[in-house]
């Protein structure tokens, strides 16, 4: 029979934009708690103060911040918790912590790195802007091998999981049978309330697939997700296979859209017609450009693409043609 989810941590649903957003509060027997991730900027306002008071407990208690990775749906509320408890210690992956502090580099340094291929408009760029909220500095960088203690009760074990950012974290409450794994699982994407879905996000192929290996050998009783909740074994198993099946399947399709095409492919041509041969429901967005870069640059080191700098752009095409 599966155990109960442990009663030391709370899960906070903080829904933003038509997204799903999950937080998480563990209490140490001290009283002491550490939060999960922070959301957008005003996820503290709307959901975790009022969360914490409607149980009668204080922010002043909210000792420890943990950011999994650097994208602004999970340290955009790093400010606000600070201006209501200035002794928070916030932590983050050492490999992202400039982003979480600076959420103006976080963005220019994400969404603009496919110049003239995809570049966000005026309005995502006000948007993302505002949800970084106001920067806080970090104060302790953790990377695999780290530990991080709220008390005797509670001590996180750090993993690196690059499965979604390079610097992604996985942390493990080992004696709960609990993990927290962030964005590392993603699915077929994240739906939202509008009926779009956001494509998977990750920059390396091979990172991402040894990222889930990790998180499955992790043998946790809970999983507990950036968006898709908290899972039990079985789910999480489930949602572990979903994440493989679709990861496959996208590179098979960016290799036939290289080997169907006449000539070489700029990565705005190839989401172009990816988009509009099999994901319709999807956003092409960042995510979905930076996702088909990786699967470019897997094929390539496969020896089943190649990649042909012409006319001061970057295309793509089949190693044969
Ligand atoms: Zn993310």
């Amino acid at each position: 029979m599966a155990s109960r989810f442990p009663a030391r941590i709370e899960t906070i649903e903080c829904p933003f934009a038509g997204a799903p957003l999950y937080l998480y509060l563990i209490r140490g027997d001290t009283g002491r708690m550490a939060l999960i991730d922070s959301g957008i900027a005003d996820t503290p306002s709307r959901y975790v103060l009022p969360y914490l008071a409607g149980r009668g407990r204080s922010v002043s208690d909210l000792h420890t911040v943990i950011v999994t990775h650097a994208h602004h749906d999970h340290f955009g509320g790093n400010g606000e918790l600070f201006r209501a408890n200035p002794n928070i210690a916030f932590m983050a992956p050492a490999a992202e912590m400039e982003w979480v502090e600076d959420g103006r580099r976080h963005f220019n340094e994400m969404y603009r790195s496919f110049p003239g291929e995809w570049e966000p408009d005026d309005a995502y760029e006000q948007t993302v802007i505002a949800w970084c909220g106001e920067g806080v500095p970090v104060a302790r960088g953790l990377s695999g091998g780290d530990t991080a203690i709220l008390d005797d009760s509670v001590s996180l074990a750090v993993h690196d999981i690059p499965a979604h950012s390079k610097g992604h974290l996985m942390l493990a409450l080992e004696q709960e049978g609990v993990i927290f794994v962030g964005d590392a699982l993603q699915g077929e994407g994240t739906r939202l309330s509008s009926g779009t879905t956001v494509f998977p996000l990750y920059d390396d192929v091979a990172n991402y697939l040894h990222s889930l290996e990790l998180v499955r050998r992790s043998n946790a009783e809970w999983v507990c997700t950036g968006h898709h909740g908290v899972l039990d074994r079985q789910a999480a198993e489930a949602l572990l296979c979903q994440s493989e099946r679709h990861a496959l399947r996208h590179g098979e399709y960016v290799l036939r859209q290289l080997q169907d095409a006449s000539g070489a492919l700029s990565l705005r041509e190839l989401v172009g017609r990816l988009h509009e041969a099999h994901y319709p429901e999807y956003e092409s967005a960042y995510q979905l450009h930076a996702t088909t870069y990786a699967f470019c640059r897997h094929l390539q080191r496969q020896g089943q693409a190649k990649r042909i700098a012409e006319g001061g752009r970057l295309l793509w095409a089949a190693a044969a043609n």
